[in-house]
C-alpha cells in the first residue's frame, strides 16, 4: 500500500500523529493508498512555504517562468508511466483514458510557459503631461481545491496559469486521489520550480479544505467540486472578501436536429462511458428530434453496449459514488423514465470485488423527473425528445447547470442561432474541439471564473492602474 504524505516547503512530511486514510482500488476492493490526514499545523506549514517563495518567483522576468513551466510539461511526459499507474489505481480509470488526461496535463504547462509572454497590461492616453499604465500582478498565495475524479489534469490546469502569473500554491486534493498531486510537486521541483511554490496538503474536505478557504495568508481560491461544497467554499471565502474561481457540477445537454450526421452525433453521446461518466462535462441529457430518436437511440445503444466493465469501461472511483449510480437506477425506475439498456451494476465473475456498472440509456425522460435535473456523475443518458427548435432550447436550459452544451445540425443558421441561446460556458457544435487554449467553466449552478486558455491568466491576477503626473 502505497503512503501518501503532504508536500510541503520542498519535501515530504510525515507525522506519527496524523490519522491516515485507506484508500481501495475501485477495481478489486484492495487497499492501494493509505493517505495522511495532516492538521492545521501542516496546513500553516505549507502556507508560509508558498508565501516566502512567492515574491522571488513574481519578481523573474516572464521568459524564465515561462522556461520552468515548459521543463515542467516535458518532465510530466517523461514520468508519465509511473503518473498514470498511480491515478489509475486510486480512481480505476482506464489506462487509454489517463493516458489522454496525462498528455493534457503536460500541455497545460507547455501552453501557459508559453501566453505567459503575451499576457502584459495596456498604456492608457490620458494627455502628454500624464502617462498611465495597467500591470498584472498576482495574488500571491493561490489556494486550490481538487476533485477526486480528474486529480492530474484538474490539477494542472490551475497550478499552470496560477504560477505563470507569478503565485505560488497551497493544492488541497481529495483525499480520495491524492497521489499524483504529491508526486507533480516533487517532478516540478526537480524539473527547476523552486521549492515553496507548489505545496499539497493532504486532507479531508471539512479541516484542511475549509482551513485553506479561509486562511488569512492565502490570496484567492480555486475550487473544482461539487455544488454544495461550492457554496460552502464561496460563503466561507466571502466572509474574508476573498475571491474565487468555481468549476462545479453539470448536467449538459447534447442536442440532436433531424439533420445531423447521427453517426457523430451517437459517438458523442457515447461518450458518457469516458471516465465512466464520472466528469463534470459529460453530456448526460441527449435532447432529439423526435423523429429520429428511435434511430438514434438504436445506434447510441449499439455503441454503449460495446463497452464491457472491466476491460473497456472503468469503475466508479469511490464507494459513496458508487451508492449514488445504483441509487439512481431505482430513482429513473420509480419516476417511469423507460429503460433500453443497462441500469444495474456489473458484479459478474471477478467484477464483484470492484464498483462497476453497466453503461445506461432511459428513454421518455420528462424535465420533472430527477434523472432530467440531477448530476449522477455515471455512465447515464436520459432521452429526451423535442418537436421544434424553440423546445429544443428551452429543455437544454431548463437545468440549474450550464458547463457544457453540445448540437449537431447541418444548418449553419441555426447551429448559431441556437448556440447563441444556449446557457453555458462552452457550446460545442457539430463536436468541435475544445483543449487547454480554450477557456473553461460554468454559468448559473455550474460555477463562476474561467479555467483553461488565456482567459484563466487574468482569473488568477488582478489589474492594477497606475497614473504619473509628468512635469512638462
Ligand atoms: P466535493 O465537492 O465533494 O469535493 C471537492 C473537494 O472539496 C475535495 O477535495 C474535498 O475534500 C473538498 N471539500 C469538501 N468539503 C469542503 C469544505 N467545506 N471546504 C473546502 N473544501 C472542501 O466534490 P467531489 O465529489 O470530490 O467531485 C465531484 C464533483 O466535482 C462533481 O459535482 C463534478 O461535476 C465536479 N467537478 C467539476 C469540474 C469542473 O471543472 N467544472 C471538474 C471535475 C469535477
Amino acid at each position: 500500500m502505497k503512503q501518501v504524505d503532504p508536500w510541503i516547503g520542498g519535501r515530504s512530511a510525515s507525522d506519527a500523529g496524523w490519522p491516515r486514510l485507506e484508500v481501495s482500488s475501485p477495481c478489486d476492493g484492495t487497499l492501494v493508498s493509505s493517505v495522511a490526514l495532516c492538521d492545521g499545523l501542516a496546513l500553516d506549514t505549507a502556507v508560509a512555504a508558498a508565501k516566502q517563495a512567492a515574491p522571488a518567483w513574481a519578481a523573474l522576468p516572464v521568459s524564465a517562468r515561462g522556461r520552468v513551466l515548459r521543463a515542467i510539461g516535458d518532465s510530466i511526459r517523461r514520468h508519465a508511466e509511473e503518473l498514470i499507474d498511480l491515478e489509475c489505481a486510486e480512481t480505476g480509470k482506464l489506462r487509454a483514458e489517463m493516458s489522454a488526461f496525462l498528455t493534457v496535463s503536460a500541455d497545460y504547462y507547455d501552453y501557459y510557459g508559453g501566453v505567459i509572454g503575451a499576457f502584459f497590461g495596456d498604456t492608457i492616453n490620458l494627455g502628454a503631461n500624464q502617462h498611465a499604465f495597467t500591470t498584472r500582478e498576482p495574488y500571491g498565495v493561490v489556494g486550490m481545491i481538487t476533485p477526486w475524479n480528474g486529480p492530474l489534469s484538474q490539477a494542472t490546469r490551475g497550478i499552470a496559469a496560477a504560477l505563470a502569473v507569478g503565485n505560488a500554491v497551497v493544492l488541497k486534493p481529495s483525499e480520495f486521489t491524492p497521489s499524483t498531486s504529491v508526486r507533480l510537486a516533487e517532478i516540478s521541483e526537480a524539473a527547476g520550480l523552486p521549492p515553496g511554490l507548489l505545496n499539497v496538503v493532504t486532507g479531508t474536505g471539512s479541516e484542511i479544505g475549509a482551513a485553506l478557504v479561509s486562511h488569512p495568508d492565502v490570496a484567492m481560491i480555486a475550487f473544482t467540486g461539487s455544488v454544495a461544497t461550492g457554496i460552502a467554499v464561496a460563503r466561507a471565502a466571502a466572509d474574508a472578501l476573498k475571491p474565487t474561481m468555481l468549476e462545479l457540477g453539470g448536467k449538459s445537454p447534447n442536442i440532436v436536429f433531424p439533420d445531423a450526421d447521427l453517426d457523430k452525433a451517437a459517438a458523442s453521446a457515447a461518450t458518457i462511458c469516458t471516465s465512466t461518466g464520472q466528469q463534470c462535462a459529460a453530456l448526460s441529457r441527449l435532447i432529439v428530434h423526435e423523429s429520429i430518436q428511435e434511430t438514434l437511440i438504436r445506434k447510441v445503444v449499439a455503441l454503449l453496449e460495446t463497452r464491457r466493465p472491466g476491460p473497456t469501461l472503468a469503475p466508479i472511483t469511490t464507494p459513496d459514488q458508487y451508492e449514488k449510480v445504483l441509487s439512481y437506477f431505482k430513482v429513473a425506475e420509480a419516476d417511469g423514465a423507460r429503460l433500453v439498456t443497462g441500469g444495474r451494476a456489473a458484479t459478474e465473475g471477478e467484477l464483484e470485488r470492484g464498483r462497476y456498472v453497466h453503461p445506461t440509456l432511459y428513454a421518455d425522460v420528462r424535465p420533472d423527473m430527477r434523472i432530467f435535473r440531477e448530476e449522477i456523475f455515471g455512465p447515464v443518458i436520459g432521452v429526451t425528445p423535442f418537436r421544434d427548435e424553440e423546445e429544443a432550447v428551452a429543455l437544454a436550459n431548463d437545468s440549474d447547470y450550464g458547463l457544457v452544451a453540445s448540437l449537431w445540425t447541418r444548418d449553419l443558421s441555426r447551429a448559431l442561432r441556437v448556440a447563441g441561446q444556449l446557457q453555458a460556458g462552452q457550446v460545442i457544435v457539430n463536436g468541435g474541439r475544445t483543449g487547454v487554449d480554450t477557456p473553461f467553466g460554468g454559468y448559473k449552478a455550474s460555477g463562476w471564473g474561467r479555467e483553461k486558455g488565456f482567459e484563466a491568466l487574468h482569473g488568477y491576477s488582478r489589474s492594477k492602474t497606475t497614473v504619473i503626473g509628468l512635469d512638462r
